[in-house]
C-alpha cells in the first residue's frame, strides 16, 4: 500500500437543485417556491471535497455528464484540489441531480436522478485501479451502482487499503462487501434498515458489529455517534452547534473519519475528530459550501 492518496472516494457527483417552499404541493397541485439555487453535491463529491478541505490528499472515481452541471461540479472539486484523473465525462447522459425542497422548518425532501452516476461500473474501477490501490482509505456510499462499489472495495482490500462504506441511501449489500467494512457508517434510519428494526443506538451498533463488518459507526445527528468494534461500544457526543442546514453533515463526518483513519488514528479518536467536522458543517447552508477548514472546527 502506498499513501499517495489519503482518501479516495468512489461515488456520486450530483448538482443539488434547491428550492425553498412554505409548504409542499399535494398531488396534482402547484406551489410557488423561492429562486432556484444550484449547489455542488452528491455524497461522493461531498466527501472528496470535505477531505480535501481538511488538508487531505483526496481523489474521486466517478462520472458526470457532458453538460453545464458536470462543468460546475468538476470546477468545485478542482477548486478544493481533489484529484480528478478518474472523474469521467459520459457523453449524451445528464449529470446526476438531486431535486431538493426545503420546507419552513429547514426539513429536506430529496429526489435523486442518478444520470451519469448510474453508468459507473467495474470498467471504471479497472481504469482507476492504481488510484484505488494507492489510497490509504477508500470510501463508498450507495448512490452509484453496487457492482462498481463491490469491485472497487475488493481492489482496495487486496491492495491493503481500508474500506469505509456509508450505507446511504440504504440498500441491501452482500455479506462479502459488509465483511470488508472497517467501519460501516450508518445513521439510525440506515441501521434500522439493515437490522429490520429499531432500538437503542448502542444496541443497534453492537448488533450491527456482530452482523459482519469489522467495525460500525452509527451517527445520531446532534447526539453524536456510537462506535462498535472488537473493543466494545463507545458513545461519543457531538460538540454543540446552532444548526442552520444539516444537508451533507453525514458526508462531512465520514470524510473526516476517513482522513483521520488514513493518518493512523484509532477509530474512536477519528470519530471524535469527525464529530467536530460534522458539527461545523451544520452551521452554514448547503453541503460543500458548509465544509470547514481545520482552523474552523469547534472545540470537542
Ligand atoms: P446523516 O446526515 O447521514 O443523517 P447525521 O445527521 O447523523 O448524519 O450527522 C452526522 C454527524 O454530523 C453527527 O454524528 C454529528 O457529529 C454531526 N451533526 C449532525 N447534526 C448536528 C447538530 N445538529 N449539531 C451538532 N452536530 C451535528
Amino acid at each position: 500500500m502506498s499513501d499517495r492518496w489519503e482518501v479516495v472516494v468512489v461515488g456520486s457527483v450530483n448538482a443539488d437543485l434547491v428550492v425553498e417552499v412554505d409548504r409542499r404541493p399535494s398531488r396534482g397541485e402547484t406551489v410557488l417556491g423561492s429562486d432556484l439555487v444550484v449547489h455542488p453535491g452528491g455524497k461522493g463529491a461531498n466527501q472528496a471535497v470535505a477531505a480535501a478541505r481538511l488538508g487531505g490528499r483526496a481523489g474521486i472515481v466517478g462520472r458526470v455528464g457532458d453538460d453545464g452541471h458536470g462543468e460546475l461540479l468538476r470546477g468545485a472539486l478542482a477548486a478544493d484540489g481533489v484529484d480528478l484523473a478518474h472523474l469521467e465525462t459520459t457523453p449524451g447522459v445528464p449529470t446526476g441531480v438531486a431535486l431538493i425542497t426545503i420546507g419552513p422548518d429547514g426539513d429536506n425532501s430529496i429526489i435523486v436522478s442518478p444520470g451519469a452516476n448510474a453508468r459507473l461500473g467495474p470498467t471504471d474501477v479497472t481504469a482507476a485501479r492504481a488510484m484505488i490501490a494507492g489510497a490509504s482509505v477508500v470510501s463508498f456510499q450507495l448512490e452509484v451502482p453496487l457492482p462498481a462499489v463491490e469491485a472497487a472495495a475488493r481492489a482496495a482490500a487486496e491492495a491493503g487499503g481500508r474500506v469505509v462504506l456509508n450505507l446511504s441511501p440504504p440498500a441491501p449489500v452482500p455479506d462479502e462487501l459488509l465483511a470488508l467494512c472497517d467501519p460501516l457508517v450508518v445513521n439510525e434510519h440506515e441501521a434500522a434498515f439493515l437490522l429490520d428494526g429499531g432500538g437503542d443506538a448502542g444496541a443497534l451498533a453492537a448488533a450491527l458489529a456482530r452482523s459482519g463488518p469489522r467495525s460500525v459507526v452509527v451517527t445520531l445527528g446532534a447526539d453524536g455517534v456510537v462506535v462498535a468494534d472488537g473493543d466494545g461500544v463507545t458513545a461519543i457526543p457531538s460538540p454543540k452547534a446552532a444548526a442552520v442546514d444539516t444537508t451533507g453533515a453525514g458526508d462531512a463526518f465520514t470524510a473526516a473519519l476517513c482522513l483521520r483513519l488514513a493518518r493512523g488514528d484509532a477509530l474512536r479518536d477519528a470519530a471524535r475528530y469527525a464529530t467536530r467536522v460534522g458539527a461545523a458543517a451544520v452551521r452554514k447552508r448547503g453541503a460543500q459550501s458548509s465544509y470547514p477548514t481545520p482552523d474552523e472546527l469547534p472545540e470537542p
